[in-house]
């Protein structure tokens, strides 16, 4: 090391404090990077590799990027999950004795980034940490830039953990090496963990001063010890106060219903399986808000459905006043639009990020509050009007930036104009001078072309000579001797100046000089005395954000013919004409065909459905966990009446997932699904399954299927939907009195087979395999050959079942259709179920 210059020691020094970062050194207008770091970055960012002089004979690798434009780079390395250590000069280099000192100031990570194209507007961006104490395990998630907190903590097993990490779907973990490790081994998509353990004394009391000693001590010891290397490592790589981390949220894992990251993956709640896009996932549905901060709510209100039904109840009612409220749904429509992002500009406030223009959008979102205040007080709903009573409105804060910031000011906070006249005796007198000099220079340029009788003649200012008189080449004739001093000589033009001019040029710049640092002084002021009420900024924030789900969801229930469902503590599930709301918004109007759902104790809280691919059984059966889902996170529910229980977990097992975990066969997935429904589900759950026992061969299949539904009906005992293939499963409606087999209506019409989408009582006895293959476009031979087998097969079977018949008998169930004829046709073995004559079901009464 002792070859290297002195600039390049500096760098390895402070490189050493970073090793896994990416080191942006300033150099001049630069950030340079060296050695490796060089190496890798000109590769990821695409920038040329050079070398630079080091001492030693090679020259050191280096590349470097434009300190102007450094945040897109830095934000491009964030992004393919790399962290950027910037490292600033923090010493004058006039004052610098050798090297000028510099220092990291911060370390931008994947999930502390606060601002740019990373953080997704309507998302949050989480950073996690993981730790165990005494076998507890305990989980703190923060999102930076808005400021949320959240701890929990749970004496489960693992698994429990994979839920709550899946629920943030965090851009960064840290915190204990063997959950770390396990979590990373469960899924790919995160990005590296960081091993952060260093757990200390000083970081509980950085943590402890930041909540406050009362706040602190409510917590339990593991969640201080989650949360002190949570807040220990923000401020390691912020290195600068966390003003918006005021309030730690806790909450019981068994405070919310449960669902497994499989679940919600199939359910696609917030995103779709096959694009992981939010289109056409529920979240994309229901998201009518117009906030970025309603859009973040509603969707933790999806990912975290309640379960006490008062708390939903609230909800509801403040979703019903609206639904009925065309008018203040949309003046609260009109008021929200005008709100920008409150948490986080709050938190760039805090943070010491935040411009002049920032301040005007959040004076601008403030001034709509009493607005919002006022409707929801007139409005007939109870939560609305309690919401408003306990709003402030943030006044003073508006009028304080009001009457200091100018109304369009730059996006500089460096170079003046962002302080209004008015606001400040001391600089209404700079800039008077300011003004003042301006008008003399003006008044000279007139006094100079008088004097020279130079028409031409101009006095102009650049940031290198200052103040000039300009005289073209042919006028300096006529310029008299003496009193100008020759500047800088142009093509066709000469610059002068003259000692008077001179004596002004150094007032009017120190004026200059002197208001552009009183303004950054003031409007540094105005940030401090703003982010000490950011407590207050932050509970507006989330006082809007929630009307705004309330206007969202109401307006979807409005416009998607959504009723309000009827919650109980009770056991049965009961939905008249339910929908898939997501199918049916994609397709055209009318064409969805609604199902009754009735899971009772006295009837039957597990249905067996049957029937061939492509008839609906798992729109049908997601659809059922859809309405739960909605219903318990406060929305209405997509279907002519309903009738829910608070359903404390769903599990799914649904095909279309498969293919996303690689390494495993479909059938050891869906085995270790089950055993950890078997380890997990309660009589307050709901179980789906599609396809139950595939993925082996047909009787060892059909033998875990019946063990399986015979384990959930005698020892769980909870409400479960079950598709299968094995027609020859019927037979457990005889043995078990709470299982009823359903099938997917079809209705068969010369060669063609119409699928109509309605569930109705009895077993199918055919899937309809081959004709599907024969829509598919298979060859004719294949088809006919397949019928002929299947024939023969179905023969023997018949011949060996003999001795016991399964009966499928048609029971009546309320809003189901009863008239069902079954025939066998000759040829394909079918069952033709034909309902309401020729006619298909109309979708929604009066929808
Ligand atoms: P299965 O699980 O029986 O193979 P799906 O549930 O996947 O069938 O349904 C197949 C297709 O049928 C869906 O993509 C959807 O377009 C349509 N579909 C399903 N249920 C309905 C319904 N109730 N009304 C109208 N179309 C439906």
């Amino acid at each position: 090391m002792a070859t290297y210059t002195p600039m390049i020691q500096q760098y390895l020094s402070v490189k050493a404090q970073a090793k896994d970062a990416f080191l942006f050194f300033r150099l001049g207008d630069f950030y340079e990077m060296f050695f490796d770091d060089a190496i890798l970055a000109s590769k990821e960012l695409e920038i040329t590799l050079t070398g630079r002089e080091g001492g030693v004979e090679e020259k050191i690798p280096m590349c470097g990027v434009p300190y102007h434009s450094a945040d897109n780079y830095i934000y491009r390395l964030i992004e393919k999950g790399y962290k950027v250590a910037i490292c600033e000069q923090v010493e004058d280099p006039a004052a610098a004795k050798g090297v000028v000192r510099r220092e990291i100031v911060r370390v931008v990570t994947p999930g502390t980034v606060m601002e740019g194209k990373v953080v997704g507007e309507v998302s949050n961006n989480y950073i996690l940490c993981l730790t165990e104490r005494e076998g507890v395990k305990a989980v703190a998630t923060c999102d930076l830039s808005t400021g949320e907190l959240y701890v929990t903590s749970s004496p489960s097993n693992n698994k429990w953990l994979r839920d709550e990490v899946a629920l943030y779907d965090p851009s960064e973990m840290i915190g204990d090496e063997i959950l770390l490790n396990w979590i990373s081994e469960q899924s790919s998509s995160i990005g590296k963990p960081v091993v952060y353990t260093a757990w200390d004394k000083e970081k509980e009391e950085i943590a402890r001063k930041q909540f406050g000693e009362s706040a602190w001590i409510r917590l339990e010891p593991e969640r201080q010890q989650c949360i002190s290397l949570l807040v220990g490592y923000l401020s390691e790589t912020q290195k600068r106060s966390l003003g918006q981390l005021t309030k730690i949220s806790t909450y019981e894992p068994e405070q919310y219903m449960i669902l497994d990251p499989f679940t919600r993956r199939n359910l696609e709640l917030v995103e779709t399986v096959r694009e992981r896009s939010k289109k056409g996932s529920l979240l994309s549905l229901l998201d009518r808000t117009e906030t970025s901060m309603g859009a973040r709510l509603l969707r933790r209100w999806i990912d975290k459905p309640l379960l006490q039904k008062n708390r939903i109840e609230q909800r509801l009612e403040a979703v019903e006043s609206l639904h009925r409220d065309f008018i203040l749904r949309e003046d609260l429509k009109g008021l929200l639009q005008n709100i920008y992002d409150l948490e986080r500009l709050t938190g760039r406030i805090a943070y010491g990020n935040a411009n002049g223009r920032d301040m005007n959008a959040l004076k601008t979102s403030i001034r709509q509050a009493p607005a919002i205040i006022e409707a929801c007080k007139a409005s007939s709903s109870s939560t609305l009007r309690f919401i408003a009573e306990g709003m402030d409105a943030c006044d003073d804060l508006a009028d304080l930036i009001d009457r200091a910031i100018a109304d369009e000011p730059p996006v500089s906070v460096r170079d003046g104009g962002i302080i209004k006249n008015g606001f400040h005796e001391k600089l209404d007198v700079l800039r008077e001078a300011g003004v003042n000099g301006k008008r003399w220079i003006a008044e000279l340029e007139a006094a100079e072309r008088q004097a020279t009788g130079i028409k031409s003649l101009k006095i102009g200012y650049n940031k290198v000579f200052g103040y000039y008189i300009e005289v073209t080449k042919s006028n300096l004739s006529t310029l008299p001797e003496g009193r100008y001093e020759r500047k800088q000589t142009l093509a066709n033009a000469e610059r002068f100046v003259t000692p008077e001019l001179k004596e002004k040029e150094t007032l009017i710049l120190e004026a200059e000089e002197q208001m552009v640092d009183l303004e950054f002084a003031l409007f540094n002021e105005l940030r401090v005395s703003i982010a000490a009420e950011i407590s207050r900024l932050q509970r507006l924030a989330e006082q809007i954000a929630e009307i705004d789900v309330y206007r969202s969801l109401s307006a979807v229930a409005a416009d998607s013919g959504f009723v309000k469902p009827v919650l109980t503590d009770g056991f049965d599930l009961v939905v008249d004409q339910g929908r898939h709301p997501v199918v049916e918004s994609v397709m055209n109007d009318s064409a969805f065909i609604s199902n009754g759902t009735h899971l009772s104790k006295e009837e039957a809280s597990i249905l067996l459905i049957t029937g061939p691919n492509m008839a609906g059984k798992s729109t049908y059966m997601r659809q059922v966990a859809l309405i739960s889902i909605l219903a318990q996170m406060g929305s209405f529910v997509p279907a002519a009446q309903a009738e829910v229980p608070m359903i404390d977990r769903i599990f799914t097992r649904i095909g279309a997932a498969d293919d996303l975990i690689g390494g495993q066969s479909t059938f050891m997935v869906e085995m270790a699904d089950i055993q950890v429904m078997t380890e997990k589900a309660t009589s307050r759950s709901l179980i789906i399954i599609d396809e139950l026992g595939r993925g082996t061969s047909t009787s060892e299949g059909m033998a875990i299927a019946q063990a399986v539904i015979e384990y959930v009906y005698h020892h769980i005992g909870c409400k479960a939907l079950v598709s299968t293939h094995f027609h020859e499963l019927a037979h457990l409606e005889s043995s078990l009195p709470g299982l009823r087999n359903y099938c997917m209506a079809v209705q068969e019409s010369g060669e063609k087979v119409h699928f109509l989408r309605k569930l109705i009582p009895g077993a199918a006895d055919s899937s309809y395999g081959i004709y599907c293959a024969r829509l598919a476009g298979l060859p004719g031979d294949i088809i006919d050959r397949a019928y002929g087998l299947l024939q023969g097969f179905e023969q023997a079977a018949a011949a060996t079942q003999r001795t016991g018949s399964v009966e499928t008998a048609a029971t009546d169930q309320g809003s189901i259709p009863t008239e069902v004829r079954t025939e066998k046709s000759n040829r394909n073995e079918v069952v033709q179920l034909s309902i309401f004559g020729d006619e298909l079901p109309a979708k929604k009464s009066g929808g």
